[in-house]
């Protein structure tokens, strides 16, 4: 094999976090290449006008105000928010057991959102869109199939037999990351036994710009509003975790009969389901890498960590990470060193360890408190969520830090 190409620092993976981070860092005056295993032609198509259910791209994600604020410095929030995106003022969460109901409301936060849905396909767009006039040099429909390192060089071997070269290797290729692997970071890991089904709704009436989350014993459903070009609130995404063998039935259940459990197990808080989209599901699955970084290289978003989709934070916690290793590689290059520098390595997995940890924690007791009949629990979750409803400062904390607020 011949080494074609050495950067400063190498990205793998150019899903809505890598294409972030290769795009912040090229900004910074580093030498950046990015490494995507899908060709770039399927990644900026456009995405069709939204008339009906299957328009949407069925995954959509809750991007917090700090995430905005991060695609903004990046100068792409503009274009993602001139295509379809739905700013969501309200969230109302609610115990499909019990009487606990909590209301989160943008105007309390002196906020104009508490954050935005927009389809996953659309931020990768724009991203990719602006790395077309950076410096980054994008190599596309090539997967990487291995890593190399020899002495103090390292880097990876791609799918067409060439090998690129690098001071530092970021992987960002996803959850189940080859890199990760490769380079030998163990995670901890454990099955939710849920899968998330995912499809697009239309409802009788309109969304109202909220968020609407109902708990169950067998695990959350999600309604997440969109809009359409025209200004239509009556679509919404849909994500209802369930216990594996549930979501089994209901992925077998026809239209019909798929849409009778989804009005009662959202208690019909939209009215009707009108039509739906073709259905997806994902199985559920927490990772933690123990270690996020070795010697010249780095994990990024779900490399690095996966938490259940409950609080829509996957991604936000990914734009984390892209912060933080932005500003500790702009502090190593204003002082003249090496990206691989393992100080500067070190600083940025113990701002990211701590923070994620807690908020995969956070989860978890969510999930746990959620996932449990006994009396006490369910008292416990009425009378709390009405509490919390009641307590101003504590409830503006909590949406401030699902908002990214608090970071
Ligand atoms: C049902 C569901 C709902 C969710 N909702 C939300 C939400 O509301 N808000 C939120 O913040 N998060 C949400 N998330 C989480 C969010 O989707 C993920 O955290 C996010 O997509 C991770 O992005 P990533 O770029 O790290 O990984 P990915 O999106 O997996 O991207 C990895 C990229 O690497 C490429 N790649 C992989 N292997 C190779 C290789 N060998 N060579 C070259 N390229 C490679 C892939 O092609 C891909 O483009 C949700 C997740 C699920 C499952």
């Amino acid at each position: 094999m011949s080494e074609i190409r050495t950067f400063d620092i190498l990205v793998v993976g150019g899903g809505m976090i890598g294409s972030a981070l290769a795009l912040g860092l090229s900004r910074q005056g580093w030498q950046v290449g990015l490494v995507e295993g899908s060709d770039r032609g399927a990644l900026v198509t456009p995405l069709p006008p939204a008339t009906g259910v299957d328009a949407f791209e069925p995954r959509v994600s809750a991007i917090s105000v700090a995430s905005q604020q991060l695609l903004d410095d990046l100068g792409i929030w503009s274009s993602i928010v001139a295509g379809r995106h739905c700013p969501y003022q309200n969230m109302t969460v609610w115990d499909g057991d019990g009487t606990g109901r909590i209301h989160f409301d943008a105007a309390e936060l002196q906020a104009d959102a508490l954050g935005t849905i927009v389809e996953n396909r659309a931020i990768v767009r724009a991203l990719f869109g602006a790395l077309e006039t950076s410096d980054v040099e994008v190599i596309d429909g090539v997967k990487v199939t291995g890593w190399w390192q020899d002495g103090d060089r390292r880097g990876i071997e791609l799918a067409d037999g060439h090998r690129l070269g690098a001071e530092l290797v970021v992987a960002a290729d996803g959850a189940n990351s080859r890199l990760r692997q490769w380079v030998g970071l163990p995670t901890r890991e454990w099955d939710y036994d849920q899968q998330a089904i995912v499809c697009t709704v239309q409802t009788a009436q309109s969304h109202r710009f909220t968020a609407w989350q109902r708990f169950s014993p067998t695990g959350p459903l999600a309604f997440l509003p969109l809009l359409t070009e025209s200004g239509d609130e009556h679509f919404c995404s849909i994500v209802w975790s369930q216990d594996t063998e549930e979501a089994r039935r209901l992925m077998a259940l026809d239209g019909d009969h798929f849409v009778s459990e989804l009005e009662a197990a959202i208690e019909r808080e939209l009215g009707a389901v009108v039509s739906v989209s073709r259905r997806f599901s994902f199985p559920l699955r927490q990772r933690h890498a123990k270690a996020y970084v070795a010697p010249g290289f780095a994990l990024v978003g779900d490399a690095a960590h996966t938490i259940h989709p409950l609080a829509g934070q996957g991604a936000n916690l990914g734009y984390g990470d892209v912060r933080a290793l932005q500003d500790e590689l702009s502090r190593a290059r204003s002082r003249g060193l090496n990206p691989a520098e393992p100080l500067v390595l070190a600083r940025y997995q113990r701002r990211r360890k701590a923070e994620n940890l807690a908020m995969m924690a956070a989860m978890e007791g969510f999930k746990q408190l959620f996932a449990r009949d006994e009396l006490p629990l369910r008292w416990l979750r009425n009378t709390g969520m009405r509490w919390l409803d009641g307590l101003g400062p504590v409830k503006h904390r909590l949406a401030a830090e699902a908002m990214g607020l608090t970071r």
